[in-house]
């Protein structure tokens, strides 16, 4: 099930949106409509949260071509009613580079607000700063965009993750110490601040409750990540291979496969063709497949194909990133054409929870 759909393309970054954010826009034409009664009202109440929307893609648009310049690449951004998010394959790890791409964000809306704030100065029209009450009238319009383009940067630079203030506050600190100790502390700062929220929140506003939740899980998730990526810098594809494996055939038929399945622990499958691995059948493509064709088809027609094989020596943290673009499960693990084995994201798991117990 796809849970959003595409808006379009920007300098190759794709820009999707969550179904939910269709419900917000319901929500606002809806409640738009009960206050006014007005057609017109409605439009611009919808104007306006496009217009907001449009300056959150533009704030994920300074992280993504920010980052891009250190050779990050976005695969994509998509828009949900609390926000945008632009998926990065990684982070750049030196600090000045994290700071630079966390802080072009918020410095979006701060151009945004000024860019406002000099036609609003410079126009004929008297516009008065201030938030708009229960809905937005066309002369609002523009002075609650600056407001928002202010909060919004204010906001990010809350130094607690996932905002962007969580990362620049632990680039700055990783620029003294150690990244998993500067992480720790960012996460750790992050957390106490999310009490701050909540306990606020009670009183006031309970909004500030659901965000303090927010930041409150988030920061030790980063946290926890963060770990993981130190865990298993220290070792490559050589260390995590497993050489026990289910090899398919690409001509078998799709019934050979369940087999396996039904069979095995295993869950995800290399296929081969004549001696040469060509492709990953995972088991919901298996699914999916016997769903759509039933048992008979062949396994090369509904496998995965263009699979790379890892060399052994590679990082385990390269591999995972490879996996993770791609969304495979599984790859082979090989020189050339000679395959040594196969490195699967579960063990890679087992792995670290192992670590875990051991440490
Ligand atoms: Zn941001």
């Amino acid at each position: 099930m796809k849970w959003s759909f595409s808006l379009g393309e920007f300098r190759g970054i794709k820009v999707y949106i969550h179904w939910t954010f269709l419900l917000l826009l319901l929500w606002i034409g809806f409640s738009a409509y009960q206050k006014s009664g007005d057609w017109n009202q409605i439009l611009l109440s919808l104007g306006y949260i496009v217009a907001l929307f449009l300056c959150v893609v533009l704030h994920e648009f300074g992280h993504a071509l920010t980052a891009r310049r250190f050779g990050v690449k976005t695969r994509d951004i998509t828009l949900f009613p609390i926000g945008g998010m632009a998926r990065m394959d990684k982070m750049p790890e030196s600090p000045k580079e994290e700071l630079l791409v966390a802080i072009a964000g918020p410095l979006v809306n701060v151009a945004i607000a000024a860019i406002l704030f000099a036609y609003m100065y410079f126009s004929p029209t008297l516009y008065k700063i201030g938030a708009a009450q229960s809905f937005v009238t066309a002369e609002q319009m523009l002075p609650t965009l600056f407001l928002v383009n202010i909060l919004m940067a204010v906001f990010n630079l809350i130094p607690a993750f996932p905002m962007d203030g969580g990362r620049i506050f632990r680039a700055l600190l990783s620029m003294r110490l150690e990244r998993t100790r500067a992480t720790q502390i960012a996460a750790n700062v992050g957390q106490f601040l999310a009490i701050g929220f909540v306990l606020l929140g009670l009183f006031y506003n309970i909004w500030l409750v659901f965000i303090g939740i927010f930041i409150y899980l988030s920061a030790g998730a980063e946290a926890s990540q963060e770990y993981i990526e130190k865990d298993l810098k220290r070792f490559t594809v050589a260390n995590l291979v497993m050489t026990k494996f289910t090899l398919l055939v690409a001509s078998d038929t799709l019934s050979t496969a369940l087999r396996a399945l039904l069979d095995s622990h295993e869950r995800d499958f290399l296929v081969e063709d004549q001696g040469a691995i060509v492709g990953v059948l995972t088991r919901d493509e298996m699914l999916l497949g016997l769903k759509t064709f039933g048992q008979n088809v062949l396994i090369e027609k509904i496998m995965r194909r263009g699979v790379e094989i890892l060399p052994p020596q590679m990082p385990v943290l390269d591999a995972l990133q490879i996996m993770r673009a791609k969304g495979l499960p599984i790859l082979p693990v090989g020189y050339g054409k000679s395959l040594l084995g196969v490195l699967d994201i579960e063990n890679i798991r087992e792995f670290l929870s192992i670590q875990n117990v051991a440490r």
